[in-house]
């Protein structure tokens, strides 16, 4: 995946990453300044979270919504969907600008997409924002379970990830059990903390971190976790290092920080720069578990509410990121290329098959 400059025009923004459109929302009379990205539709309609965020400035929300709706492309790719890949992102403080015409006016933007975008909760947005959403359009999942939804995807993001950790631990220490493993959980939010639920319940030792210092506590205490400052978590010695917070975490000064052996977790664009990043991990031999391969039990999630699937092969296709994961590890080891390089390798391999068979009647 190429990654872009985020200085360059916007038009040659979105040719250096390939994507198909992306639509400014504006609506004053309800303070929504949204943007959604659709990056390709080769093998589906684009589907990706819609992300509410106090960000900086405008530059930084349209950077963020390039990069994770580009890695839904890849995330659905790798994982075997029927989808594309887009995101949206919505400027404000999810606490205090939210409201349900908000929600409800950008639901028409949605719905004037005709489909080609669908929608599900993100940090800052929850069930019930979907559902204001839905009374505008049908292009959204995750809405609560009692309207006929799938609800919070979160619990399986958490299994996803956890199962990209055991195809880790079994790379690098030929057993996948997590008994007596150390993991930093950075971000003990909704996926955050079913993972803690997940690792402890394997007995492994876990670290807590998060911004919100009550949260840290609260989580610490519940599952017998060990609550610590988040400016210290890269001075602690533990096997793996699991962020669930926001992207870019993974950089030069992290890097040459990292006591670990692994980094897997839920965050979308962990690496700073998949390029840069991927190649110093490998050189320095931590084994990178992509994040779009192992936190794509939310996508599947979402998929298996459309496609009208059962739990059960909910949480069947959500297993099977083990597999993906090892296959992504086994060929960065074959070709000496990053873990992230594997990925997108096999991600892409998969969507120029695809647009073959589609080619012709
Ligand atoms: P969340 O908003 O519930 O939790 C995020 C947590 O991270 C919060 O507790 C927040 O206080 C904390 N946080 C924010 N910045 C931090 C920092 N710098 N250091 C430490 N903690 C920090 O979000 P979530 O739904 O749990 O998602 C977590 C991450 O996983 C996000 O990057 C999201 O895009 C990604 N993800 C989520 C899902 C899902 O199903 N929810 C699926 C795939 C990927």
């Amino acid at each position: 995946m190429p990654t872009h400059n985020s200085n360059d025009s916007i038009f040659n923004q979105l040719e250096l990453l390939g994507h198909k459109k992306v639509v400014f929302c504006s609506d004053p009379d309800t303070g929504l300044k949204a943007i959604i990205a659709i990056h390709d539709t080769t093998l589906g309609p684009a589907l990706g979270g819609t992300r509410m965020w106090t960000y900086k400035t405008e530059q930084d929300a349209l950077n963020d919504v390039l990069r994770l709706s580009k890695s839904m492309t890849y995330k659905a790719a790798i994982s075997g969907l029927n989808l594309g890949g887009g995101n949206a992102v919505i400027i404000g403080d999810s606490r205090k600008d939210k409201t349900e015409a908000l929600m409800r006016k950008f639901g028409r933007f949605i719905k004037n997409l005709n489909g080609e975008f669908i929608t599900a909760e993100d940090v800052g947005t929850n069930p019930k924002d979907m559902e204001y959403i839905r009374m505008e359009t049908q292009y959204v999942t995750g809405v609560p379970e009692t309207i006929g939804g799938s609800g919070d995807p979160s619990p399986v993001s958490a299994l996803g990830v956890f199962m990209g950790i055991k195809a880790s631990v079994k790379e690098l220490y030929g057993s996948d059990s997590l008994t007596g493993k150390s993991v930093i959980v950075q971000g003990i939010g909704r996926v955050g903390e079913n993972l803690v639920k997940l690792l402890r319940d394997e007995n492994a030792k876990v670290y807590v971190s998060d911004i919100n210092e009550d949260r840290t506590g609260q989580v610490s205490k519940k599952y017998g976790a060990e609550a610590v400052s988040n400016n210290s978590i890269f001075d602690i010695d533990a096997d793996i290092y699991s962020p669930c917070a926001l992207g870019a975490t993974v950089n030069t000064y992290t890097i040459n920080k990292l006591k670990c052996a692994i980094i897997a977790g839920s965050a979308n664009n962990q690496l700073e720069n998949e390029n840069i990043h991927g190649q110093m991990l490998l050189e320095k031999g931590i084994l990178f578990a992509p994040d779009y391969v192992i936190n794509a039990g939310g996508i599947i999630n979402c998929y298996s509410e459309l496609m009208g699937f059962s739990k059960k092969r909910t949480m069947q296709l959500t297993e099977n990121i083990y597999e993906a994961t090892r296959n992504v590890l086994k060929l960065s080891k074959a070709e000496g290329i990053s873990t992230i390089q594997a990925a997108n390798k096999i991600a892409e391999k998969r969507i120029i098959a695809i647009n073959k068979v589609k080619s012709s009647y």
